[in-house]
């Protein structure tokens, strides 16, 4: 439910006006700009919006932290807390545990595990102390249910496989504790599969053995298998190996922008040929090409020189480039990606893939944030973009999560039949 009360409307036109252009072309005939925002905030309102990834458990972990508080965004660089969800007019989110890919051997796996139980632990307890506001959800139509007692719906994610370490049965022990869909990889190869980013270059050619097992079994539980951060062979290996239709929590069209992260138009015909969904992210480096920024690039590559090997850096050493990197991309800031050019991806793949396999991961507190849509509390504005180009409400209520519940539905659906063979 949005809050936004209408008589804040002109004010809410002002700064709206300052981050989405002037253009009215599919303003109905005599509509004013306020009645465009008033027409787009009342289907905001009406319909489901489900936002499918933000790494918030990452601060939910953080002593003090409390997701029933305010935060400014721009004071503690938090994108996500119920009250912002509320003003924002978001009624559901997949809150992801991320875990960092780390060393691959039984230590390795068993801290990713403890770290991966505790953020999922984080939000059981969250949702439980906040259950006058939120609720934990488990199955597609619980967002629905949450939604009519006026409470946001929260649903668990895992991004990154390698929690799973080596033990299979670490999947259904995730899915008892309300995990419903996981990104297989993240920004580096791990036993499960290939990662797009990884800058020694694919492993498996793709998904491994053990990772084709752990979407059998994902497919078993009614998980959802989640391509994103996969490289191209991981998606098509998806594809073919999974019963059940798969989603990419926050990717983005790499027709519009080239970026190894984003879906080329081939991946976004088979994504919708095999019913699944894309869900785009607000990441401006996958939004838009980034403009040349020397000063930056020199200080990266200086940077990168003074870097030990990765095989010799230890937690620490990590911690302090990460931390280096921050420093340089908040001195030399890239000019901000905006609310347009996620509604061209959108567009774009609305025209490759049709509008039922297309929807909305922001990626907050996990990098997503752009001008227009800084955190929870804007997401509106991609309904108001949607509307200006004409987007109906059928086809907006589909983009905000109808198409991934179809999809989650389809998901259970799927695992309900392999467990009655
Ligand atoms: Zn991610």
């Amino acid at each position: 439910m949005l809050t936004i009360k209408i008589k804040n409307i002109p004010v809410l036109c002002l700064l709206i006006a300052l981050v989405v252009s002037g253009c009215s072309g599919n303003q109905t005939a005599n509509e004013t700009e306020e009645e465009l925002i008033e027409r787009a905030l009342a289907i905001h309102d009406r319909i489901l919006t489900l936002d499918t990834h933000a790494d918030t458990p990452l601060r939910m972990i953080q002593p003090g932290f409390d997701m029933a508080e305010r935060h400014d965004p721009n004071e503690t660089g938090s994108k996500v807390d119920y009250p912002r969800m509320k003003e924002g007019g978001l009624d559901g989110i997949f809150f992801a545990a991320f875990v960092a890919q780390d060393i691959r051997d039984d230590d390795g796996n068993s801290r990713a595990k403890a770290l991966c139980l505790q953020m999922i632990d984080s939000i059981r307890t969250s949702t439980e102390r906040n259950s006058d506001i939120v609720g934990l959800a488990l199955d597609p139509d619980d967002a629905y249910a949450l939604e009519k007692d006026g409470k946001r719906a929260i649903y668990i994610g895992i991004e990154n496989g390698y929690p799973i370490g080596k033990d299979i049965s670490n999947v259904e022990l995730y899915y008892e504790k309300g995990v419903r869909y996981i990104t297989l990889v993240h920004s580096s190869n791990n036993d499960l599969a290939d990662s797009a980013t990884d800058p020694n270059g694919a492993e498996h050619g793709g998904i491994s053995d053990f990772g084709e097992q752990v979407v059998k079994e994902m497919n078993r539980l009614g998980i959802m298998v989640d391509v994103s951060h996969g490289n191209d062979s991981v998606f098509y290996d998806a594809i073919a190996m999974s019963e059940a239709p798969i989603i990419a929590s926050h990717s983005n069209a790499r027709a519009v922008t080239e970026h190894n992260r984003n879906m080329t138009d081939e991946m976004l015909r088979l994504m919708a040929k095999n019913g699944g969904v894309v869900q785009l992210t607000m990441l401006g480096i996958y939004l838009r090409d980034t403009p040349p920024n020397p000063e930056k690039e020199a200080a990266m590559d200086s940077l990168l020189k003074s870097l030990k090997p990765r095989d010799q850096m230890t937690q620490e050493d990590a911690t302090a480039a990460r931390q280096a990197f921050n420093d340089i991309n908040a001195k030399y800031p890239d000019p901000p990606a905006t609310v347009k050019h996620v509604v061209d991806h959108i567009d774009h793949i609305v025209k490759i893939a049709g509008i039922d396999h297309v929807g909305i991961g922001c990626d907050f507190d996990g990098g997503g944030g752009i001008e227009g849509v800084w955190d929870a509390s804007e997401v509106m504005n991609i309904t108001i973009e949607l509307v200006r180009r004409g987007y109906s409400e059928e086809d907006i209520e589909k983009i905000w999560g109808g198409n991934l519940v179809r999809v989650f539905k389809e998901v259970q659906a799927i695992a309900k039949r392999i467990q009655s063979e």
